[in-house]
């Protein structure tokens, strides 16, 4: 009895910390990365979202419908200034599908146009479908709307608001279809929407069970930031803590993590294993060991196998 009181009221508590939504969502840690640059980090390793505050006005980078409640909560805790753009790291649902929330202040919604494609064709699907459920896991949705992006580019785009430059790049087909990058120079952050997971496997591109993620080309945009050797004191990933300070090393981890699992799935593979057997003996060194959510490797070795087979083993 005592124990189902406890638990009662640690409900209540969470559905009070975390406003409205239901079911009710982990509380989002609020995080000064920069000055004046805060990111809401998922306890849980879920997506996090940044938004940057300036004399102009404030620019929100990712939103997630059933978290974005909470970012606009710290933006009006941090800031009088109003959200005037929101833009996407990828058109997965995790990262795109909260801009609803800033409505209020009738933000620019900027997005690539193939990130415009899949919010307008699969992720529009699923919102809808999502909408319509009864399903208590989608309850965020009912209310909202998908917004869709107001401004929409091809290769880069830069922004200068309140005398920051905001440099977003369109880094090409890796974890998602359309992967976005944003550098702020003065800020010396530089958010990496999924490419980067930190302390978690990282995910397969999913926008409404559209499997995206190149392995093969993730490598390579993430040698092609490394390469760019930018005055950056810490890299945002997706998902995973913030490490401050800790620069590209995150960056090479990343990167690092893809060229073992290429060189321990290929070996499995020559070696005549199926995918689940591959998916039971893969054996990551220990720096990866930590990684939160292995049913993300799981699912990652099962897409990863056939990209080996399908491209080869490139070096
Ligand atoms: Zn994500």
């Amino acid at each position: 009895m005592r124990s189902l009181f406890l638990s009662l009221a640690g409900l209540a508590a969470m559905i009070a910390s975390a406003g409205a939504q239901w079911p009710p969502q982990p509380q989002l840690e609020q995080r000064e990365i920069a000055q004046n640059v805060w990111t809401m980090q998922h306890p849980l390793g879920s997506s996090n979202s940044t938004f940057i505050v300036t004399d102009e006005g404030v620019f929100v980078w990712d939103a997630d419908v059933r978290t974005a409640d909470q970012v606009l909560a710290a933006i009006r805790r941090t800031t009088d200034k109003k959200v005037r753009y929101v833009a996407f790291s990828h058109a997965a649902g995790d990262h795109a599908t909260g801009a609803w929330h800033f409505r209020e202040d009738q933000p620019h919604i900027i997005g690539t146009r193939k990130q415009m494609r899949d919010l307008y064709m699969q992720e529009a699907e699923q919102f809808a479908e999502r909408k319509a459920s009864d399903d208590v896991r989608f309850a965020s949705f009912r209310a909202a709307r998908l917004a869709i992006p107001d401004i929409a580019f091809e290769g880069s785009l830069t922004l200068r608001l309140g005398g920051l430059t905001l440099q977003l790049t369109e880094e090409g087909d890796a974890h998602s279809n359309s992967d976005v990058t944003l550098y702020i120079p003065q800020k010396r952050v530089f958010l990496t929407g999924d490419l980067l997971n930190t302390e978690i496997h990282p995910g397969q591109g999913e926008s409404a069970n559209v499997f995206f993620s190149n392995t093969k080309n993730w490598v390579a945009v993430l040698g092609n930031i490394i390469a760019r050797g930018l005055p950056v004191d810490t890299y945002v990933p997706g998902h995973g803590p913030v490490h401050l300070g800790r620069g590209v090393a995150d960056i090479e981890e990343q990167r690092r993590y893809f060229l073992v699992m290429r060189d321990q799935v290929s070996k499995l593979i020559t070696a005549g294993k199926s995918v689940s057997e591959v998916q039971e003996e893969i054996k990551l060194p220990a720096e990866f060991a930590h990684y939160r959510s292995p049913g993300r490797l799981k699912n990652y070795v099962n897409l990863f196998y056939h990209q080996l087979l399908e491209q080869g083993y490139w070096p």
